[in-house]
């Protein structure tokens, strides 16, 4: 057997999807002109399939920091925090993140996917015992697997699953490890933080919030969902990316003094490089623009008002709530890839979703949409969906 041969299954499958015109799954965005314009091939798109909830890809403030870093400090860093050095940036940022936060500690790791995996699969040890919501990020799945905890998942945002799973533990509750997400990625629902916490609370164990897709989004401060729920102190660690609302690459967790042991005992934190000083730089500018600019975060939900409505109004089935992610349930994954490539043809760049990465079996077309989204590109992406589906 060849040694690409298992992967001849998937294989066929991703054939299906790229033997006539754009391969969702590949896509090339070949030029980028804005926070919400690019071009596919020879049409100018409406960028409405990215992670840009704040639309600072293109802050004049982080470019600028970003480029004075880089000329400064270099393209990289070459190396790997523990064994290399860190940068004076690195630990600007953390201390600038845990008073975000008004949190005693903070890390910085090179991506977000760095981060739930340092984090995670150290803590979750052989002989600890980890809970997490079966619609988790990959990421928190790949961290599992590579502790080697026992890990118990119960069934999405339902607290009294949980509960129950929490109960049957017995005394090992209180030493339990509860994961859950702010807002989940692809329906755009949030994880009902409140209710949570009373379990946590009345049973016992941590709760870590991944926080990737809420920071920045929600909460008064921008500090995301717990600081919406109102349930900070009663969150243990908190987790984010740079990828998103930050505009930039790396993740940070934060939380109690003792989280910094982590920084000698977690080997996805150890073994790798560090960001890069461009990417810290224009990070440490957009924390400040998210810290000192809530106008953003209102465009952005009324923005996510707007394109909700009018999707609803042209009769298309979508998430459960009003949120920046605004997927569009299509019934089958054929239909999807048909509308996916017609929305490109008429100026519109969303994300297709498949089953694993869409949960319950489902085919999403998943819209997002930014701070720098202007009324008439929502209304433009709206009428191409009517247009579509008449
Ligand atoms: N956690 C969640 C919930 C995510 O959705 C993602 C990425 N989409 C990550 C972690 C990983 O972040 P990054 O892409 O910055 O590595």
């Amino acid at each position: 057997m060849g040694l690409y041969d298992k992967f001849s299954r998937l294989k066929n499958q991703r054939q299906y999807f790229s033997h006539s015109g754009l391969n969702p799954f590949g896509t090339c965005i070949d030029e980028v002109y804005s926070a919400t314009e690019g071009r596919i091939g020879d049409r100018r798109v409406i960028l409405a399939g990215t992670n840009n909830y704040l639309g600072l890809t293109f802050d004049p403030q982080a470019i600028a920091d970003g480029q004075m870093a880089m000329a400064q400090q270099g393209t990289g860093t070459t190396g790997s925090r523990m064994a290399n050095g860190s940068y004076g940036s690195h630990l600007a940022l953390e201390q600038e993140l845990a008073a975000f936060f008004g949190r005693p500690s903070a890390i910085v790791f090179s991506t977000g996917y760095t981060a739930n995996l340092a984090v995670i699969s150290t803590l979750a040890c052989p002989g600890a015992v980890v809970l997490i919501d079966a619609d988790s990020h990959a990421s928190i799945y790949d961290a599992c697997a590579l502790g080697g905890a026992e890990i118990i998942r119960f069934r999405h945002n339902d607290v009294a699953d949980l509960d129950r799973r929490l109960q049957r533990l017995g005394e090992r509750a209180a030493e339990a490890l509860i994961i859950v997400e702010g807002i989940y990625s692809m329906l755009g629902d949030v994880a009902p933080l409140a209710e949570i916490v009373a379990v946590k609370k009345q049973r016992g164990g941590y709760l870590l919030v991944d926080e990737a897709h809420s920071f920045g989004v929600t909460g008064p401060n921008g500090r995301g969902l717990a600081e919406e729920a109102g349930v900070e102190q009663d969150v243990d660690i908190i987790l984010g990316t740079f990828s998103k609302s930050l505009a930039a690459i790396g993740g940070f967790a934060t939380g109690s003094k003792e989280m910094e042991v982590l920084r000698y005992s977690s080997r996805p934190y150890i073994f790798t490089a560090s960001p890069s000083p461009a990417s810290i730089a224009s990070v440490r500018a957009s924390l400040r623009t998210i810290a000192g600019c809530p106008a953003l975060r209102n465009k952005l939900w009324d923005n996510a008002r707007r394109l909700y409505h009018g999707l609803s109004l042209a009769g298309y089935q979508s998430g459960p709530r009003i949120s920046p992610v605004v997927p569009v349930m299509i019934a089958s994954q054929e239909e999807g890839l048909r509308l996916w490539r017609d929305l490109i043809d008429h100026g519109v760049y969303v994300n297709l979703v498949l089953p694993p990465a869409a949960p319950a079996g489902m085919t999403l077309l998943r819209c997002s949409v930014n701070a720098a989204h202007s009324e008439q590109q929502i209304d433009k992406i709206i009428q191409v969906f009517t247009r579509l589906k008449q």
